[in-house]
């Protein structure tokens, strides 16, 4: 039997760090994988969502060309979709060597072919072979949750497993599911030329954003001829000749029969846990997947989950940060837990919803003391140059000191903007430090800036005020 210090099962976004980190520090890592390296994030996640909506976006640009002075360009029309799904591929292409077998076992990290199974707290069975980890790391992901919809089945609908390689672009397609994916994959083939339905079963898209940031994409998707439906639940799919009927029952106008080429969906992720044999060696699991500690570590000591399978957040950064976190916890002495309070994410329709922290509305209900600070791009000069003020703000959760409980951003480069709250966040600075930095001029980030200085204002007093004036008539 072969021996390792870490047998990782699921070659993806946390498995491949797990197995770099370990191999790299000298360790004996196995890495097992059933299907395609790289996981969800490379070959049906993040990459070819993010190319999408980058091929879909230059739709949008050539269409909005003439708003900018710009004369010879205008609306390019429905789009082949397979020319875009090339352009997916080639992005994933070039990712692609960076995950590879051949890279790590380049590492010096044995990559075994085939789905594992786990035979007892230390052995791990894939590829006809018996793996024995000292650790053993769980990173096997998720796959789309379908609901279960009389007719759906039979009808036949997209996941983002299929999604990514459709040959035609449908002429109208039925989102359900109002989260990240819904809207991000709902905005791209929008803005592509398919006539997009959104079926959200919550209040508003992004349910779990700040109710302002989710109200300004809404808006925006509508305007680009998206139709949402809030508070609305497919109750039945049937086909009838090429297209697809779904009854929508909604809390606002009753039941409604929608028709279209294709239904795409995305109404949340199911932790893989079949197979992997849990209940056999003990490992507590529910619906939610495999239940771990902070510090990533199963009901069986020497067997760590982490990334989807594990959760909270189902995000390919929070997937490589808690593969940090367990490379430490097991081949280090001495353990680490993960911050669960800094972990920001973004959906990356167009504007992108940024956000990190507390929202407004879970500070109320917590009885936080807290202020709000809201800024708009409309007074951000480079946002006016750019075109991409409208609609679009930054705004801060503060605590009584200035501290930064919580922010979102809501404009087209929202993501790349956090990053500086994040990190101001997590050293504990306040939001007087981000009015004292030098900002580049004009630049996007002087939005956090702006930040700084409509706190700065409340900090002085009408009683302040009247001193200063005092002094300064005095000095006169
Ligand atoms: C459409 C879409 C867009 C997304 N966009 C973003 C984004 O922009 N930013 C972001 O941060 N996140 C995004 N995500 C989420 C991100 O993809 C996941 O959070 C991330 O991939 C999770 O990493 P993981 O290591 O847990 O699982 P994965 O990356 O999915 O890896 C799991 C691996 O385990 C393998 N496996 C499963 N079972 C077994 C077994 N029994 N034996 C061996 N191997 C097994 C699988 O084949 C897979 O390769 C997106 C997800 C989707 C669906």
């Amino acid at each position: 039997m072969e021996r390792y210090n870490l047998v990782v099962v699921g070659a993806g976004s946390g498995g491949l760090v797990v197995a770099a980190g370990g191999a790299g520090l000298g360790a004996r890592v196995a890495l097992v994988e059933k299907d395609r390296m790289g996981g969800d994030c490379l070959n049906t996640g993040c990459v070819p969502s993010k190319a999408l909506l980058r091929a879909a976006r230059a739709a949008r640009d050539a269409r909005e060309a003439g708003r900018f002075g710009i004369r010879g360009v205008g609306d390019p029309g429905p789009q082949e979709a397979r020319a875009v799904m090339d352009y997916i591929r080639s992005c994933q292409a070039r990712i692609a060597p960076h995950d590879s077998a051949e890279r790590f076992e380049g590492l010096g990290v044995d990559v075994v072919r085939g789905a594992a199974r786990l035979k007892s707290a230390h052995e791990v069975e894939a590829g006809g072979r018996i793996l024995w980890g000292r650790h053993l790391v769980l990173a096997t992901g998720s796959r789309a949750r379908v609901p279960e919809v009389p007719g759906l089945e039979e009808a036949g609908y997209w996941t983002n497993q299929s999604v990514f390689s459709v040959e035609a672009l449908p002429d109208s397609l039925l989102v359900m599911g109002g989260g990240p994916i819904g809207v991000e994959l709902g905005q791209a083939f929008a803005r592509l030329g398919s006539k997009v339905t959104i079926v959200s079963s919550s209040a508003h898209v992004l349910p779990r954003e700040d109710i302002d940031a989710a109200a300004a994409l809404a808006a925006r998707l509508r305007g680009e001829g998206i139709e949402i439906l809030d508070g609305s639940r497919a109750k039945k799919v049937e086909r009838k000749g090429g297209r697809k009927f779904v009854t929508i029952e909604s809390d606002s106008v009753g039941s409604r029969e929608l028709a279209a080429e294709e239904i795409l969906v995305a109404t949340g992720r199911h932790p893989n846990v079949e197979g992997l044999n849990l209940d056999g060696v003990g490992i507590v699991h529910g619906s939610k997947g495999v239940r771990v500690d902070a510090r990533c570590r199963t009901s069986v000591p020497s067997i760590w989950a982490i990334g989807d399978l594990a959760g909270p957040y189902l995000f390919t950064h929070w997937a490589g940060y808690q593969a940090r976190v367990v490379v430490r916890n097991t081949l280090f002495p001495g353990t680490v837990k993960c911050d669960f309070a800094n972990v920001p994410w973004t959906t990356f329709t167009d504007p992108e919803v940024a956000h990190v922290g507390w929202t407004e509305a879970a500070a109320r209900e917590k009885n936080l003391p807290h202020r709000v600070f809201k800024v708009p791009f409309e007074d951000n000069d480079r946002a006016v140059c750019d075109g991409s003020f409208e609609g679009n703000f930054a705004k801060v959760i503060a605590g009584k000191k200035g501290e930064i409980l919580g922010a979102t951003i809501v404009h087209p480069h929202a993501d790349d903007l956090l990053a500086e709250l994040v990190l101001a966040r997590k050293a504990g600075l306040r939001l007087s430090s981000l009015s004292d930095t030098i900002h580049t001029y004009p630049t996007l980030s002087e939005i956090n800036r702006a930040l700084g200085d409509a706190y700065n204002k409340t900090r002085l007093t009408p009683g302040l005020k009247r001193i200063f004036e005092k002094i300064f008539e005095w000095r006169r």
